[in-house]
């Protein structure tokens, strides 16, 4: 979840001080990247997918599934065995938000050869051996985007209560200061988020009606000083914790581009498809021990990191702040990056105007300085003392400050100082799934479209405000199958095709067949198509729907929308037996299953 420097970090009273200086030497980075690295040409394709994982606990005595605080020591173990004596070690282990998870990757970028999409699933498969190998017992790896009662009595181990008090972290009612991560990055970040605001984060997720939830369906919360009954609303999951958002996994897939321009093409048109990647990927159906009515993580990432003042989010008149700032730091993108995007640029973007002007005068484009301009209205949320003065010709890490606090649906990411990486783009929105095979799938999927809409020089622009508005169909309860999302119809750029869109399945096939590919590869691939076809038409089910489905004909179910523990302590048990290949899940997968070793 980016930067990690070490250090003494600084509060938000003398965080704020400093903003400035990290802003200016920020953008001072920026410009000697930029001026270094703008005209590199002919990088090769290179790309990479990060699964986020949570450690979980089957007590089976109990039957009861916690999440095991255990991240950090898992971590080094893997880091010990692997990346630390070996260079050449084929996977990478990075911390993350929760101190429950841990984040894996390939320990070397796939290249552009089509035999690498049949490796994928198999490096995936060996992180989730090496990190089962180092848990205990009776304890998983589990790739399910929410935990269903995060944030419920007890779901921990081991066990903590709640720290409801200034001098803590979160000051939740529900998630205990023990369950973040101990590198000091996730504290600063959480606790000046919530000073910075004023308040604690606050997250309403519209509860799911069943027969029997209570109506209104309204909580008491007896450690609440007040600020939580002001802040929930009736008939929502209310949450007030950065954990319950930033505590959620997903599946992310960065590329390298061959140049700047490329870079600035696929982040465009890329950020048309991530509402409905997203909703294709839909797997977080329960918050905090209730269903919810909503089938993705975003909307409540979007809130628990919104550090935005009263005055900022337009509740009152300015006055101490510069801006009125229209979303959340973790958001969809504000503005395309390419020439072709920028007649669809339709959407209000507050800009540091000075900002603006000197990346102007630094010779950088219009778009791409508003672009930066934009990131950089944010101020810096953890910055570390011993990090404050730092050599702008070599190192990057005001700029990263910024920049890796935009937790945006695409990254821009420009090459690190004096590296060999080029110019790369992130893409953000996917929910992760279930097992490596689905995990491929999508990874997979998103590569092969930036193959095609290179190759084929497609265009699936529309105006950036209907991205927005598909963006919030997208986390809708069966968004996938009830819900209608804006698509562009010619996307081959003016050269005839007149309006007919051939489906985006047809056209990954068509390039498949003109491309050289083994056999075994083309059948790995066909079958990750097959998934996502059969997702998108509703022949198989989203992982939020088959949880849904789990959840109400549990014999307990009381149709009441409530997650007990016994409900959460089988749906996961069953989830721990697909992802592991003990059993099977036609509903999610179709038959036959693919490639369970
Ligand atoms: N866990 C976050 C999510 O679900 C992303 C954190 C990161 O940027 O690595 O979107
Ligand atoms: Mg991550």
């Amino acid at each position: 979840m980016g930067l990690l420097s070490q250090g003494s970090p600084l509060n938000w009273e003398e965080t704020k001080k400093y903003a400035d200086h990290i802003r200016k030497h920020g953008i001072i980075q920026f410009l000697n990247i930029y001026n270094k690295v703008k005209d590199r040409q002919r990088d090769v394709l290179k790309w990479g997918d990060e699964v986020e994982y949570m450690l979980i606990e089957m007590d089976e005595a109990n039957e009861k599934v916690r999440i095991v605080l255990s991240g950090g020591e898992v971590l080094e173990t893997l880091q010990e065995q692997g990346e630390k004596i070996n260079p050449n070690h084929p996977t990478l282990w990075r911390p993350e938000y929760g101190s429950y998870m841990i984040e894996g990757t390939p320990g070397q970028p796939y290249g552009g050869t089509m035999s690498e999409f049949n490796t994928v699933e198999d490096n995936m498969d060996k992180r989730r051996r090496e990190a089962s190998a180092a848990l205990k017992p009776n304890e998983t790896l589990c790739t399910v985007t929410a935990f269903p009662r995060l944030g419920c009595p007890g779901f921990t181990k081991p066990e903590y209560r709640p720290t409801p008090v200034e001098a803590g972290v979160s000051r939740s009612l529900f998630f205990p200061d023990e369950a973040i991560n101990t590198h000091p990055r996730f504290s600063t970040l959480t606790r000046n988020i919530r000073h910075r605001r004023g308040e604690k984060v606050v997250i309403n997720v519209p509860i799911f009606r069943d027969q029997k939830t209570p109506t209104p369906f309204v909580e008491n919360f007896p450690e609440d000083d007040g600020e939580g009954a002001r802040a929930a609303l009736p008939d929502h999951i209310y949450m007030d914790a950065m954990g319950f958002g930033m505590g959620n996994c997903c599946l992310q897939v960065t590329f390298q581009a061959c140049s700047i321009a490329e870079a600035r093409y696929l982040y465009d048109q890329l950020a048309t498809f991530c509402p409905i990647v997203m909703a294709l990927s839909a797997a977080s159906p329960f918050y905090r021990g209730y269903v919810s009515d909503i089938d993705c993580r975003w909307g409540v990432i979007s809130a628990s990191v919104d550090d935005r003042t009263p005055e900022e989010r337009g509740l009152k008149p300015l006055k101490n702040d510069k801006y009125r700032i229209f979303k959340s730091r973790y958001d969809s993108i504000d503005s395309y990056l390419s020439s072709c995007g920028e007649k669809y640029n339709d959407i209000d973007l507050t800009i540091d105007e000075d900002i603006y002007k000197q990346l102007l005068d630094g010779g950088i484009d219009k778009l791409l300085a508003q672009h930066i301009a934009h990131l950089f209205i944010r101020d810096p949320l953890s910055i570390f003392e011993e990090k404050l003065n730092l050599d702008d010709e070599n190192e990057s890490d005001h700029f990263e400050n910024l920049q890796s606090t935009n937790w945006q649906t695409m990254r821009f990411k420009p090459p690190p100082p004096n590296s060999d990486i080029g110019w790369r783009v992130e893409f953000r929105p996917m929910e992760v799934q279930l097992t490596d095979f689905e995990n491929s799938a999508y990874v997979v999927f998103v590569v092969l479209l930036t193959r095609v809409i290179l190759s084929y020089k497609l265009d699936f622009l529309i105006p950036l405000s209907k991205v927005d508005e598909n963006m919030k169909v997208a986390q809708k309860r069966n968004a996938v199958q009830e819900d209608m999302f804006y698509f562009r119809k010619d996307i081959f750029k003016g050269k005839g095709g007149e309006g007919v869109f051939p489906g985006l399945i047809p056209i990954l096939n068509c390039y498949l067949e003109n491309m050289e590919v083994d056999v075994d590869t083309r059948c790995t691939i066909l079958n990750y198509l097959k998934l996502i076809k059969k997702r998108a038409s509703g022949e198989l089910m989203t992982m939020a729907k088959w949880m849904r489905e789990f959840v109400s004909q549990h014999p307990q179910y009381q149709q009441d929308s409530v997650v007990t523990d016994k409900i959460n302590y089988d749906l996961l048990r069953k989830c721990d037996r697909i992802a592991t290949g003990q059993e099977r899940c036609p509903e999610l997968f179709g038959e036959p299953i693919n490639r369970f070793k």
